[in-house]
Formats: structure tokens, C-alpha cells, sequence
């Protein structure tokens, strides 16, 4: 293999080696522009569950006591790997998931800077370690540890396959969990072709592991294992609650990171050209399937009429196609299945006479892939499932409001609290909203843009704990306090 070949292994990795599942089963998994098959991936079980949990529990004593500078050398070396080799693994990514190109080197930049982050927080641990707390007495001292919590698993979806994997792989290991990583039965390739990079940057066989399988097996089988002390899950809000159960037969700490139903509020004083971009991408970036997708649009009512028309124009104009054409902004839905999900809302809203705007339903173009149009319905009752569930796709809903009260009641009445986006110039009205709002974080006048340094994470029914920033770290670790009485 030459330096710049992706190696593509289609097995699991367990205790620094590739091998086969048990079960000898594989399972295609498909490229969702052409619906052609893209790979045999093996189709891992409870048992081999089993071997993975117990590799990372042997490797568990030695990393959690490693330093962090050690760990953060690993670190550095899996975001170098990650960066010699984007191009290939922005194309295996577009191709598994159907992103475009351009999305895909967004996300790798992403990973590169998360597992350079954690190196950075890695290589201030030793040196935290230890820190006295104040006290209010001279007969005791007492210091703060941080310790790994131990195995860890890590379960995560088809949208954002890479960023998800780097946001909960990095922290895991800085913090100095060993870990099982389950990827999407969907889209699978890109975390092998990551685990293939991690298995060259240093870390000692059995820290990092990889089961590929369904969730109902490798993951319900991970998140009920005794030995497994740390389950770290993104997806759906249903199974996220089924893993919360899993989970509080042994107490495992968890962090869920779920769904949502964001709104965007776009005030009449707002930059009319910057916000059709923002507005655009926060429904039409990844074909809207995004925890984060700004999906209820919020316009004040006297510039609906004309803010609507001036989108209706800016979404029709959007090119939509094969993902690996630079020129394509927004590519096919990940898979049939959600192709299909995301159908039946479009044809629900179309049953309920919704005002349909644009789109609402299959690009006619294209003759194979999982291909919506962008859509947008108008009007939309509050009680429609259109307006309050999370569909995951191009389907973009609008209503008006009055006030800025108003606009923020609507916005805050959703079982989900996520993100919100805030459109306005006024800045003392951007700072009055972005605090009224019950979600975990607010963009104004801002694209979706993320920063390792910011928290990811959600309020009510979005998320358990925190995602990123030093967050995202003490979310692997334990916390201890030594308290002493003072020596004679
Ligand atoms: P799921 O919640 O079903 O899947 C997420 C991950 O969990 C996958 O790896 C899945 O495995 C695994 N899983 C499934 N069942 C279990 C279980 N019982 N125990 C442990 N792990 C399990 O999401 P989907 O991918 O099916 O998407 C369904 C919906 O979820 C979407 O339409 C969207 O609404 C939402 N979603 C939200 C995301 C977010 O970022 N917040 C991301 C993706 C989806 P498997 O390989 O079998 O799917």
C-alpha cells in the first residue's frame, strides 16, 4: 500500500488486529447515489462483543495510567493520519453517505481539529492533576483527580459518520477510557477506514476497537455488558431512551446526544441576503439530516411575504446531485430508508393541505439515488407532525410571528432543545433572545459553524450531558477529591 492509499479493511478490530465476526455473516452496505453496492461488511454479534469488551478491559489499567502526554501523542499522530489523507476519506464518506464532496472535507477538517484539541487538553492533564481546593480550614488539604471511567462504548448514526465517531474517539482516549466504537450498519466506511488509520498511530493493541453490526445486536449487546462503564450514544430520541434503560442496570455513565426540531427566529431588521444563506444551510446542508437542522423557520410578519418569495427563489436555485460533483450543494437523502421516512411526511403534509412553497417530493432529474427536492410548507399548524417531530431531511416548515415574545414562546414549545438560530441586527435583541431561548446553543447571524472549544449538546429532550470543549472530556472521566488531615 503506498502512503496515500486508503486502506478500506471490511472486518472488525478487535485487540489491535483485524478479523472476522463469529458469525461469518456479512452485509452489503450502498452507495445512496446510485443504490449500487459499495462493500461486504462483517456483521459482528453479542460474541464478538464480548472480545471486544474484554480487549479493552485488559488494555483498560495500563492506558488509564499512561500520561497524557502519551495519549496525546497518539492523538497527534491519528489527526495527521486523518489530514494526509482527506481527499480519499472525503470520498469514501460522500460515497457511503452521499453527502457532497464538499461537506465531506468540512467534516474532515472538523475531525482533524477535534483529536488535535483533545491532544492539547491530553497534554495538560499531568500538570492539572493533583490541583489543591481551597479550603476553609488549616487542618485539612484536599486535592482534585480526574480519572478515566474505564471501558467506554460508542454508538453512533449515519449522518455525520466521522464527526460523530472524532467528537466521542478523541475525548474518550485523552481522558484515558479504552473504548468500542459501533458505527452505522449504514454507513460503516468511514469509521473502518479511520480505525485502519488509528491502528498505525501508536496506541497499545486493545484500547480502540471497532464492532460493526446492527444496533440490536452489537449495540444493545455493548450497552448491557458488565464491563462496559461509559456509554457515549448519538441518535434517535426512541433508542437513546431504550440505551438510558440499558444502561441503569449497572449505573454506566451515559451521555445521549438525540434529536431535535430547531428553530430559526428571523427578525424584520435582519440582513436579508445573509440570512437566505443561513437559513439554507441550516435546513439544506447534509439534505437536512442534522440533529442541529434549524428545520421551523420564524419570520416576523411583515417581511414574510417577501422573505418567503426571496427563499422560495434562493432554495429553487440550489443543484442538486451526484455528490461528487464540486458543483453540488446538496446530495441524496442517506438511505432508502430515510428516503422513504422522509417521503411520507412531505405526502402527510400534502394529505393535510399544507401550503407547499416548493419541492415535495422526488427529483424528477435523477433517475436512481435517493434524491428530495428541497421543500418548503408555509402555514404550518403547530399541532401538525410536520411542525413538532424531527424528520431528518429537506423539508424546511414557516410560520409568522408578532412579537419577540411571541417568536420566542414558539420557538421554546418543542420536546426537543437543541440549537436555535437568532436573525437580527440589533444586538441588545440578539442578546435578550439567545438567553430566553431553552436550548443548548444559539448561532446569531452565524452559520452552523463549530468550534472544538464550544459545548455540543442540548436541553429537554435533546441530549444527557455535554458533547466537546473540556465537557466532552470530563464526560469520560471520574471525578475524585483526596482529603487530608494535615500531617503533624
Ligand atoms: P438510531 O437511533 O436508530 O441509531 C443510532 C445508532 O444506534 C446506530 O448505530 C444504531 O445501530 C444504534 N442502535 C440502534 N438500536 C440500538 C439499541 N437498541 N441499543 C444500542 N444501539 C442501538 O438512529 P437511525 O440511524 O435509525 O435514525 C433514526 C432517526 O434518528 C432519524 O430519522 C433521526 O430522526 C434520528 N437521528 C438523529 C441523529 C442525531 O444526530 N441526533 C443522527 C441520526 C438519526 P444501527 O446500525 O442498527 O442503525
Amino acid at each position: 500500500m503506498t502512503h496515500n492509499q486508503l486502506h478500506q479493511p471490511h472486518q472488525l478490530y478487535i485487540a489491535g488486529r483485524w478479523r472476522d465476526a463469529h458469525s461469518g455473516r456479512m452485509e452489503t452496505v450502498f452507495n445512496p447515489a446510485t443504490e449500487a453496492a459499495l462493500a461486504e461488511i462483517a456483521v459482528g454479534a453479542a460474541q464478538d462483543v464480548d472480545d471486544a469488551v474484554a480487549a479493552a478491559a485488559t488494555a483498560q489499567a495500563a492506558w488509564g495510567k499512561s500520561s497524557g502526554l502519551e495519549r496525546a501523542a497518539c492523538l497527534r499522530a491519528i489527526a495527521r493520519g486523518v489530514q494526509e489523507q482527506q481527499e480519499q476519506l472525503a470520498r469514501l464518506q460522500t460515497a457511503n453517505n452521499g453527502k457532497p464532496l464538499s461537506e465531506s472535507l468540512i467534516d474532515i477538517g472538523d475531525v482533524v481539529a477535534t483529536f488535535d484539541y483533545y491532544a492539547e487538553l491530553a497534554e495538560q492533564l499531568d500538570t492539572h492533576q493533583d490541583q489543591p481546593v481551597t479550603l476553609p480550614s488549616v487542618d485539612f488539604t484536599a486535592t482534585l483527580r480526574r480519572e478515566p471511567c474505564g471501558v467506554a462504548a460508542l454508538i453512533v448514526p449515519w449522518n455525520f459518520p466521522m464527526v460523530t465517531t472524532a467528537w466521542k474517539v478523541a475525548p474518550a482516549l485523552a481522558a484515558g477510557c479504552t473504548v468500542v466504537l459501533k458505527p452505522s450498519e449504514i454507513t460503516p466506511l468511514p469509521e473502518l477506514a479511520l480505525a485502519a488509520i488509528i491502528d498505525r498511530a501508536g496506541l497499545p493493541a486493545g484500547v480502540f476497537n471497532l464492532v460493526t453490526g446492527s444496533g440490536a445486536e452489537v449495540g444493545a449487546a455493548l450497552v448491557s455488558h458488565p464491563a462496559v462503564r461509559k456509554v457515549s450514544f448519538t441518535g434517535s430520541t426512541a433508542v437513546g431512551q431504550t440505551v438510558m434503560k440499558a444502561a441503569a442496570d449497572d449505573l454506566k455513565r451515559v451521555s445521549l446526544e438525540l434529536g431535535g426540531k430547531s428553530a430559526a427566529l428571523m427578525f424584520a431588521d435582519a440582513d436579508i441576503e445573509q440570512a437566505l444563506d443561513i437559513v439554507c444551510g441550516g435546513i439544506f446542508f447534509n439534505a437536512g439530516q442534522m440533529c442541529s437542522a434549524t428545520s421551523r423557520l420564524l419570520i416576523e410578519r411583515s417581511i414574510a411575504e417577501d422573505f418567503t418569495a426571496r427563499l422560495k427563489q434562493r432554495v429553487e436555485s440550489i443543484k442538486v446531485g451526484d455528490p461528487m460533483d464540486p458543483a453540488t450543494q446538496m446530495g441524496p437523502l442517506s438511505s432508502r430508508q430515510q428516503y422513504q421516512k422522509v417521503q411520507q411526511y412531505i405526502q402527510q403534509g400534502l394529505d393535510a393541505g399544507l401550503k407547499l412553497i416548493t419541492g415535495g417530493g422526488r427529483l424528477p432529474t435523477m433517475s436512481k439515488g435517493y434524491f428530495l427536492a428541497p421543500t418548503i410548507f408555509t402555514d404550518v399548524p403547530f399541532d401538525s407532525p410536520l411542525w413538532r417531530e424531527e424528520i431528518f431531511g429537506p423539508v424546511l416548515c414557516i410560520n409568522t410571528f408578532d412579537s419577540e415574545q411571541g417568536a420566542i414562546e414558539i420557538a421554546n414549545q418543542s420536546e426537543y432543545g437543541l440549537v436555535a438560530t437568532v436573525l437580527t441586527s440589533d444586538h441588545e435583541r440578539a442578546c435578550r433572545v439567545s438567553a430566553a431561548l431553552d436550548v443548548g446553543l444559539v448561532w446569531v447571524n452565524s452559520p452552523q459553524v463549530i468550534f472544538p472549544q464550544t459545548s455540543w449538546g442540548g436541553m429537554k429532550k435533546s441530549s444527557i450531558g455535554r458533547e466537546l470543549g473540556p465537557w466532552g472530556l470530563h464526560a469520560f472521566q471520574e471525578i475524585k477529591h483526596v482529603v487530608m488531615a494535615a500531617f503533624e
